[in-house]
């Protein structure tokens, strides 16, 4: 029989005779922020779900890994000034994560991934995850949102250099999941002016700038969401699916060296 991967179905007894000494608890962690004029807020956290449900989907019977109920808050400061955007702060979230995961380290569990769906959380939760390694002794991993945006399909050099934030990969990953929230008489293209030497020097390079949204795109978008398709999202699940439940079984048995 297979396990039950939802840790918050079972009981708390359950939970307490369940062998750990292999297995992985993911935390996935989304957003509620703009993503444009054709987008849901919750986007960022649909994607996650999603992404997960087709890693467990792939995931063989034998591994062992459970799921927590999706934290959907995260550090989204960067789209301050677009209404509908909750942004926990920086100091929130760590709380919010380093008690978690006490919690994990208390009840025995000794693996705790991070399954991230926004790319403003990603540097915090790289900080955290060595934050609770120390302090709780649990061994902490960061799947971050790259995982999910890999395309097996040809994008432009622009759309893959500046097409991070409800361009063509997303919108094709919503058209996907919930075309019901999507509406692409509303989707724009949108291309930042980025300062660039070659990639955007200021933005991922080796001179970030701690950018907001706000000051290079009028609608909240980056990228070119009208060539998004729901064919396109669905390809991406299922290479990222795939990708996702290969790392979950490698870091479901592992182990430091001493
Ligand atoms: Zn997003």
């Amino acid at each position: 029989m297979s396990i039950n991967r939802q840790l918050a179905h079972h009981t708390w007894s359950e939970v307490a005779g369940l062998d750990k000494s292999d297995g992985v608890v993911i935390l996935p962690i989304g957003a509620v922020e703009q993503h444009g004029h054709h987008l849901p807020l919750l986007t960022d956290t649909l994607i996650v779900n999603r992404m997960l449900d087709a890693a467990l989907d792939a995931l063989p019977d034998d591994v062992t890994a459970w799921v927590l109920p999706t934290l959907p808050y995260g550090k989204s400061n960067e789209h301050t000034g677009f209404p509908g955007t909750i942004s926990l702060s920086a100091q929130t979230l760590m709380a919010v994560l380093h008690d978690i995961a006490r919690s994990l380290a208390d009840a025995g569990f000794r693996r705790l991934a991070f399954l991230n769906g926004h790319g403003g959380n990603s540097a915090l939760l790289e900080v955290m995850a060595r934050e609770i390694r120390a302090a709780t002794g649990l061994l902490c991993f960061c799947l971050q949102p790259a995982l999910f945006v890999d395309p097996p399909f040809p994008i432009s050099d622009e759309e893959r250099r500046l097409g991070f934030h409800g361009g063509e990969l997303e919108t094709s990953l919503l058209l996907s999941i919930a075309p019901e929230l999507v509406d692409m008489e509303k989707a724009v293209r949108h291309y930042a002016e980025f300062p660039e030497m070659g990639t955007p020097l200021f933005f991922f390079g080796p001179a970030s700038s701690a950018w907001l949204s706000r000051d290079w795109s009028e609608d909240g978008i980056f990228g070119d969401a009208t060539l998004g398709t729901a064919e396109k999202g669905d390809a991406l699940i299922a290479v990222a699916g795939q990708r996702l439940a290969d790392l979950i079984q490698a870091i479901s048995t592992f182990e430091t060296t001493y």
